[in-house]
């Protein structure tokens, strides 16, 4: 049965001429980042307007820096098989960008170079007060030993790493970007996301207006299902290997 549906995946891509992925949290969960919903996800445990608004972080950074430690200090993250498949994809010149909401820098890791992301990355951060840049491998040492990073410039202690908060708008130019290409898009593939973020959850309707095509991987299903083409139940990093091999 998927199989089937691997195969018509394959075919749609190799027809499409752009191509493009929209990523969730989902295809980095088989790296061991939680994702924040569904049965194990953060939001079970941390409580968001604490932890990720903009006006909770400025009244008390530890909070976000709890949380930061369990999304991605607890392991040591690595590229899976599937952010692998679809870096081959776009080395091909088959998928022409990556949209995505995660901001684990995993797809650049695993070697794709077209990726627009739009809730920020936490590779970098910006001390709130000075506006001096940090990047994130100088801040783990700080927060692996439980502290809350201090900027050395100023000592303010609102060293915030450039993802988006709630209360803060997204990337524009990214955003608009992004808009861009799903308008361009014959394909989207919409990979490991439970499509309940907006505006990126309109992106896929965006594509679909434009009369281009939708395949939706997931293992479970979505909010969106009736506006795709072809959906494949999977784990990401098990299916796009499968689907690459067929292309390749
Ligand atoms: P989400 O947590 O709302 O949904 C994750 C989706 O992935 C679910 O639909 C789930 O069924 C699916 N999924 C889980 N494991 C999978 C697998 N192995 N293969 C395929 N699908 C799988 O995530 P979201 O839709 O990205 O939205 C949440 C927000 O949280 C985003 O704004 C994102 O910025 C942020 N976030 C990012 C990360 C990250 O950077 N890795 C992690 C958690 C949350
Ligand atoms: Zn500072």
């Amino acid at each position: 049965m998927e199989k089937e549906k691997i195969k018509q995946a394959a075919e749609m891509i190799i027809k499409a001429e752009y191509p493009v992925v929209l990523t969730g949290a989902g295809i980095s969960a088989e790296s061991g980042v939680p994702t924040f919903r569904g049965k194990s996800g953060l939001w079970k445990k941390y409580d968001p307007e604490a932890a990720v608004s903009i006006a909770g972080f400025r009244r008390d950074p530890e909070p976000f820096w709890d949380f930061a430690q369990d999304l991605l200090l607890e392991n040591d993250i690595q590229p899976n098989p599937g952010h692998i498949a679809l870096a081959e994809l776009e080395k091909l010149g088959i998928i022409k960008k990556i949209i995505t909401q995660n901001i684990d820098f995993l797809h650049q890791r695993a070697g794709s170079e077209e990726v627009l992301e739009l809730h920020g990355t936490l590779n970098r951060a910006t001390c709130l007060n000075c506006k001096k840049k940090y990047d994130w491998k100088d801040l783990v040492p700080v927060i692996e030993a439980g502290n809350i990073p201090e900027c050395d410039n100023c000592q303010s202690n609102k060293i915030k790493p450039d993802i988006v908060f709630f209360g803060e708008r997204l990337p524009q130019d990214a955003l608009k970007q992004a808009w861009q290409a799903a308008e361009r898009s014959d394909l989207m593939i919409v990979i490991g996301t439970s499509l309940a973020v907006y505006p990126v959850a309109s992106l896929p309707s965006v594509t679909k207006e434009n009369g281009g095509e939708l395949i939706y991987l997931n293992v479970d299903s979505g909010q969106q299902d009736y506006l795709f083409d072809l959906i494949i139940k999977g784990k990401a990093g098990e299916i796009l290997p499968e689907i690459l091999k067929m292309i390749d």
